[in-house]
């Protein structure tokens, strides 16, 4: 068997340039050579996972089918990929720190004092390998989260330098991800790059390939002076250009001959495949005549990473369904705060989507969009918090429980229609501690949901609290709201949905799993139901 090739992606200069997209189109142009890839990335805050952490400031948390909570990088990775990524891929200060810890204090390393070289550099190395070795991937890449310079990723970086003088010449490759200016047009400066890439020297490490984040296309005047002053061939100096669609990254890299780069450097055979099907997606995207608009109505909605893997299954089954998608966000608070009416914000929506969600603030608005829905026919998906939002909304207006609420945001509520999970009741700890992760469900035949998964048993990943109240299942469904789907046990609502038009929500997070080449079930209905509406 060829040795394992690993490939290193730091970001140089500042952060926000698309290290995520980059890594994951790498490692989708060699898995399109017939290459078996598996993704890493480190993070340097002392949090153990994302789990804690404000979508304001640091996004969507991601969740993988273990229930592992993590950085939104991951979304891309399995969206670009269409793999399931296990939770040891997420590599975080917080991890590793603990780890070393508790091995020091169960005497680990008796008669030592313990250092960050080399007791943590190793523990970095051998969890890089292992995660290559359970994956039984041919080519790992690694991400380093945050720019080289940063204090926090420093021991990092040191890791993988021990790690590719270990690993020996031509296994480990270095890319540097840079951002070229441009002045005024055509006058493009390298200089940032070069002091960038000095500062990557001074650390032991020679990256191989340069890709630069730009204004312009690179001049090859440009290109020549990288090539030189960062000791690359010019053929390993390549665009990131600013693209309709992250999707189009791999293919924009693939023309410029990438792949032939990459595997050179690795030392590894080209395979014949390529990226056929996934170019005709991309150009789906581009190319589609017919719009639809889906309104994502949130709390967020100042921040779009935060609701990125929404969007992003929003435009895998606008690519299936050859639409194209327009987003629009709406503020739920607004409805709240009655600047605007539900109606107002929703005229042109064709669909909209209610996604997860925690706390007070914006939920009435969330439900009078759930109401104005209901109302006017317009195909509606709810996710998570949006089942709840659903749940509230009809038994308020349709089963006559005035101030029904999620005990979440009223405790004394008459009707505490959605209420504790029943293991929740007595977690005290906040890291790590809500239903995560894949669970299965039943779905019942002759429902919306059945027909938009066509099978009986499916399984999606969950993050949540609370749940719909099993002591107000009868009067819902008397009232004419169906339970398309429950828990394997029977315990447990999964999935809601209105008898006449397209209201169909989950308790899980079917966006997790969303991916370009195989779209969420769920959001595919959506955009059907939209589309058909629209005729
Ligand atoms: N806050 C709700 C709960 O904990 C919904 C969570 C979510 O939307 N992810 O159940």
């Amino acid at each position: 068997m060829q040795k394992r090739k690993y490939v290193i992606v730091l970001g140089s200069l500042m952060s926000g340039l698309g290290k995520g997209i980059l890594s994951s189109s790498l490692a989708k142009i060699l898995q399109s050579k017939g290459y078996r890839v598996v993704p890493i990335k480190f993070d340097g805050y002392l949090n153990v996972d994302c789990g804690t952490m404000n979508p304001f400031r640091h996004g969507e948390v991601f969740v993988l089918d273990d229930g592992t909570e993590c950085d939104m990088d991951f979304g891309t990775y399995e969206r670009f990929l269409n793999i399931d990524i296990s939770g040891k891929a997420s590599i975080t200060g917080g991890k590793l720190f603990s780890r070393l810890i508790e091995k020091e204090r169960k005497g680990g390393f008796l008669g030592r004092d313990v250092q960050i070289v080399p007791h943590l550099t190793d523990e970095i190395k051998n969890w890089v390998k292992a995660v290559g070795e359970d994956a039984k991937a041919d080519v790992v890449f690694v991400e380093v989260g945050g720019t080289v310079g940063d204090l926090e990723n420093g021991y990092f970086i040191e890791a993988m330098r021990q790690f590719a003088h270990e690993e020996g010449e031509g296994n480990v490759l270095f890319v540097q991800l840079t951002y070229v200016p441009s002045l005024s047009v055509g006058e493009q400066k390298s200089k940032p790059t070069q002091h960038a890439n000095r500062l990557i020297q001074s650390m032991g490490i020679s990256p191989k390939i340069i890709i630069c984040r730009q204004q312009e296309p690179l001049t090859r005047d440009i290109k020549e002076k990288i090539s030189m002053f960062c000791s690359v061939p010019i053929e390993n100096v390549f665009d990131d250009p600013a693209l309709e669609t992250i999707y189009e990254l791999p293919i924009a890299l693939e023309k410029q001959k990438i792949s032939q780069v990459l595997l050179k450097e690795l030392g590894l055979e080209g395979k014949d495949e390529d990226l056929k099907e996934w170019r005709a997606t991309v150009e789906r995207i581009k190319n589609a005549k017919k719009e639809i608009t889906v309104a994502i109505c949130g709390k967020y909605t100042a921040v779009k990473d935060a609701y990125v893997s929404v969007k992003e299954a929003a435009v895998h089954a606008g690519a299936h369904h050859n639409v194209k998608v327009k987003i629009e966000w709406v503020e739920t608070s607004d409805i709240e705060d009655k600047k605007v009416s539900a109606k107002e914000l929703l005229k042109g929506a064709d669909a909209v989507i209610v996604p997860g969600g925690f706390g007070s603030r914006g939920t009435e608005g969330k439900i009078e969009v759930a109401k104005y829905c209901r109302e006017n026919g317009v195909p509606y998906l709810g996710l998570c918090f949006g089942l709840q939002m659903q749940v509230i909304e009809y038994a308020r207006n349709v089963c006559g429980m005035a101030g029904a609420n999620t005990t979440e945001i009223d405790e004394k509520t008459k009707y505490p229609v959605i209420d504790f999970l029943p293991e929740q009741r007595k977690i005290k700890d906040k890291g790590a501690t809500m239903r995560l992760g894949a669970y299965e469900c039943i779905v019942k035949k002759g429902t919306k949901a059945h027909e938009a998964y066509g099978t009986d048993k499916i399984s999606e990943r969950h993050r949540h609290r609370y749940e719909v109240n099993n002591d107000f299942v009868e009067t819902l469904e008397k009232n004419g709201l169906v339970i398309s789907g429950k828990s394997p046990a029977g315990d447990i609502v999964e999935m809601v949905e209105w008898k006449d038009s397209f209201g169909v929500s989950t308790q899980a997070h079917p966006e997790l799993k969303s991916r370009l080449e195989r779209p969420a079930p769920l959001f595919v209905a959506l955009l059907k139901a939209a589309i058909e509406r629209k005729k």
